[in-house]
């Protein structure tokens, strides 16, 4: 594809500017102006080319407006743009995070608001909406654990227990926090195995940190014993909430035994996410540890209004102003939009989308915890296919030929070669059915032409990348400037 500058074309013009109506000066030097011979090194092209040139980018990588997105943990849902609109709103995204209170009147209603509705839906009393990712929501979650050991005359508490099936942020936020990491173990149903916990848990014992459902999209089921367990010896729970696209109005983390979660707001509710951000990963807590959430908390005065607080026993502040703001307005959106009967639906219909891909794929690729319904998303492994020659990695590059994005692959770490699916809600049947034909036309190359699917993608703008100099030497560039591959 041409680069814009390829496009240019000297005297062309996208824009027609007004007649100057203030008094001409030449504070440009000479050289630089155009009618002087000056090349401004800008690129020159019409309206309509530049928009054919952008439309056109824009389709070279693949994006869940374009197509489906099951990538699993992830929750790549279409996210309604009318939400995108109600975020811009002037008097919203105009407002200066140093206004006072009182000028901040509804950005501060909405905000309260939206944090009675996450209280509602997990079943807790306390929240901030700082956090800015779900990473930061978990590093926010353990601090206030910490804060609460301390204030008990536990400081040597210091041990978060995790399955082996977590999520890395999970270890990387604990270590992060000055805590040790436990790993604890799953049983062949690949879920946390009650044993092995009680062997872990102890007077060190922090937290236990678990998300539910797991990361093979496995309901914990014996969920109260194992929080109970954590409980008997002092420490607390802890839930990824990353998942709870499979849980609205269905079950709430505190009836599960837990004392404070996170949200991905940007994975739950209506906020495109991936390349980086924004997100938004509030953190919502039991009554007993609302005290040590980070400052400012939101408050409602006697008197209706609403403002910000100092919170007294505080561990600090996590940003410099309110977080992602954009994000909270689209959640509020999204919950009202829906109410309480349409976020049951949503993931009634995500666990729905989820079950019918899986027992459509069932014949054609192994599915290592395969004990009954999944919940949201469910992990096969390629190891059928790995035994011909054709890797995850492999399946993974060839469902972008077939015009689908690639599921989450090797994780988590307990499957051999993972395939981690998640279709979500928004995707329709027809939709769903095409991804099983792609799916189940791969299983049959991997058998009769192995090389179609070791050497996909094919019909992608860039061809295979190298994986490992991708992340280490990340230049976007170089490629374009070079006309390799384009
Ligand atoms: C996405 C995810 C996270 C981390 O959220 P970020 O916003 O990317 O930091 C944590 N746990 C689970 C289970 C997730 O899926």
């Amino acid at each position: 594809m041409k680069t814009v500058f390829e496009i240019s074309s000297p005297g062309r013009i996208g824009v027609s500017l007004p007649d100057l109506d203030v008094p001409a000066t030449s504070e440009i030097p000479p050289g630089l102006l155009r009618e002087n011979g000056g090349k401004t090194g800008l690129p020159e092209a019409t309206e309509g080319q530049i928009l054919r040139h952008y439309v056109n980018l824009s389709t070279m990588n693949h994006h869940v407006d374009k197509g489906m997105y099951p990538l699993g943990s992830c929750t790549m849902k279409y996210n309604p743009k009318l939400h995108e609109n109600l975020a811009r709103i002037r008097g919203l995204s105009g407002l200066h995070p140093l206004v006072p209170d009182e000028l901040a009147a509804g950005s501060l209603e909405l905000m309260y608001r939206l944090g009675e509705f996450l209280c509602e839906i997990t079943g807790f009393e306390g929240v901030s909406l700082q956090p800015a990712a779900g990473a930061q929501g978990e590093f926010c979650g353990i601090m206030i654990i910490k804060s609460y050991h301390e204030s008990r005359g536990e400081k040597q508490r210091n041990e978060i227990l995790m399955p082996d099936s977590a999520h890395g942020t999970n270890p990387a936020t604990s270590t992060l926090s000055d805590c040790v990491v436990v790993g604890v173990e799953s049983n062949e149903y690949g879920l946390v195995d009650p044993e092995d916990l009680k062997r872990k848990v102890g007077p060190l014992t922090a937290a236990f940190m678990l998300t539910n459902p797991n990361t093979l999209g496995l309901f914990e089921s014996r969920i109260e014993e194992l929080t109970s367990i954590v409980h008997e010896a002092g420490g607390l729970n802890y839930m990824d909430g990353a998942n709870m696209n499979a849980l609205l109005g269905i079950a709430k983390p505190r009836e599960m035994g837990f004392d404070v979660c996170h949200l991905n707001l940007h994975k739950t509710f209506s906020t495109p996410h991936g390349g980086g951000g924004p997100g938004s990963g509030p953190v919502i807590c039991s009554e007993e540890l609302a005290r040590f959430l980070p400052d400012p908390v939101v408050i409602r005065e006697d008197d209706g209004s609403i403002r910000f607080s100092r919170n007294q026993d505080s561990f600090g502040r996590l940003l410099a102003f309110q977080g992602n703001i954009g994000v909270l307005y689209k959640a509020y959106a999204y919950i009202r939009t829906l109410g309480a009967e349409g976020l049951r639906e949503v993931s009634e219909n995500a666990l729905i989308n989820a079950n019918y891909l899986k027992s459509k794929l069932a014949d054609y690729f192994d599915n290592p915890f395969d004990n009954g319904p999944c919940m949201h998303e469910f992990v096969l492994s390629g190891d059928r296919q790995a035994k011909l020659g054709v890797r995850t990695l492999d399946i993974a590059k060839r469902l972008l030929d077939y015009g689908f994005h690639a599921p989450t692959v090797y994780f988590p770490l307990i499957v051999h070669e993972a395939l981690m699916i998640e279709p979500t809600e928004t995707e329709s049947l027809e939709e769903l059915d095409t991804f099983v034909e792609a799916m189940v036309s791969i299983a049959g190359e991997a058998v009769e032409k192995p090389y179609l699917v070791t050497d996909a993608p094919v019909n992608t703008p860039v061809l295979r990348l190298d994986e490992v100099k991708a992340v280490k030497d990340l230049c976007v560039v170089e490629p374009v400037d070079k006309g390799e591959n384009i």
